[in-house]
């Protein structure tokens, strides 16, 4: 990450530290070292302090880590086993007293062995989401990355669709989007791609079995791919050949619920009220979806806010939020659809790309 990023980033979260009555940091979680400092290999430790920021790994990183984390000072660690003795001592070297950690990620372990280490004069205080806080605004850089990875998963999806047929299975239809995501240049899949067919899409997360496709079978097909970190996540539901009245009838349903909830997605109205307007487009229906409308997503497929009836944050200009809305039918089958979202002071950007076509082969 060029240093400039990185240092905003760390300024945000310094500001943070302030109003916490806070002198450090320690930044465990993986995604959240990569937000802060750009490296994106699988340990390290941050420490950041008002003034410094640090960053910790042993010798297999250090080449990695002098390039992608330029903003960071490098602290070289002996073996990964003596990380937290160089945690403990570099806390010691700043003179950190009150240092927050990432309570939802240090283990029980991990805080064990940095408290050992530790005089007395240090306290660690459990911050839970401090950097999922600053993470929940997508800088433009990151807006970028969503765009793009959303882009590829589309393209990949337009580009299967098309030998989606009855005779494959689900599996099959997982596999051929999972490497055209490579071929288009993404890292992979965000998460194990959804393929549920006919009876199976009552299943909301029902992962891709050996099933066979028939025709008339209504597909729920949720997919995403990543690159650079970032994450995205898509589903359309497909009919192989003619939809019934009743499966165009429930994809409707479903695409109108979608479409009055979007339209709700501008900065100010909270993630509730969006949740809430899908869930009154589908008053009438008996199986409406039980899960939430939607998640932010980024550096995690399900990162803040949440569409739901228990997140009560305002939307933001600058945040991306998936909207899904479905209907679950037990022993018939599921509809499912899903954008992501990006909320602009001019309203709601869809920056998912798939087709809408609903019959194929
Ligand atoms: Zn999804
Ligand atoms: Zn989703």
């Amino acid at each position: 990450m060029r240093a400039d990023q990185s240092a905003h980033r760390v300024a945000a979260l310094r500001g943070r530290l302030v109003d916490l009555e806070l002198d450090g940091v320690v930044v465990t979680s993986p995604e959240n070292i990569r937000y802060l400092s750009g490296f994106s290999g699988s340990l390290a430790y941050l420490v950041i302090s008002r003034t410094d920021a640090e960053i910790l790994g042993d010798s297999r990183y250090w080449l990695q880590m002098e390039a992608e984390a330029p903003g960071f000072t490098l602290i070289r660690s002996g073996p990964s086993h003596g990380l937290w003795a160089l945690v403990a001592q570099r806390l010691k070297a700043l003179k950190l007293g009150r240092v927050g950690f990432d309570s939802q990620h240090l283990t029980f372990d991990q805080h064990q062995r940095l408290s050992g280490a530790l005089a007395a004069e240090h306290t660690l205080v459990a911050i839970a989401g401090l950097v999922e806080e600053l993470r929940i605004v997508k800088a433009p850089e990151e807006v970028e990355l969503l765009r793009s990875v959303a882009g590829i998963a589309g393209r990949a999806f337009d580009r299967v669709r098309g030998a989606i047929r009855p005779g494959l299975r689900e599996r099959d239809v997982a596999f051929l989007l999972e490497q055209t995501f490579r071929e288009l240049g993404a890292d992979g899949p965000a998460f194990e791609t959804i393929v549920a067919a006919g009876e199976r899409g009552a299943l909301p997360h029902g992962r891709a079995s050996d099933r066979v496709l028939e025709r008339g079978d209504m597909v729920v097909v949720d997919f995403g791919a990543s690159a650079a970190g970032y994450h995205s996540d898509t589903t359309r539901t497909i009919v192989l050949g003619e939809p019934t009245t009743e499966q165009a009838r429930v994809i409707e349903a479903v695409r109108q619920a979608q479409l009055e909830s979007m339209a709700l997605m501008k900065p100010g109205v909270t993630a509730d009220t969006v949740d809430r307007r899908a869930r009154e487009v589908l008053a009438g229906e008996t199986h409406a979806f039980g899960h939430g409308l939607g998640h932010g997503i980024g550096l995690q497929v399900h990162e803040r806010p949440f569409l739901s009836p228990t997140d009560h944050t305002p939307l933001r200009a600058g945040m991306v939020v998936t909207n899904e809305p479905g209907i679950y039918i037990p022993d018939w089958g599921g509809v499912r659809l899903e954008e992501m979202v990006l909320v602009t002071e001019a309203g709601p950007e869809v920056l998912t790309s798939a087709s809408w076509e609903i019959g194929v082969g």
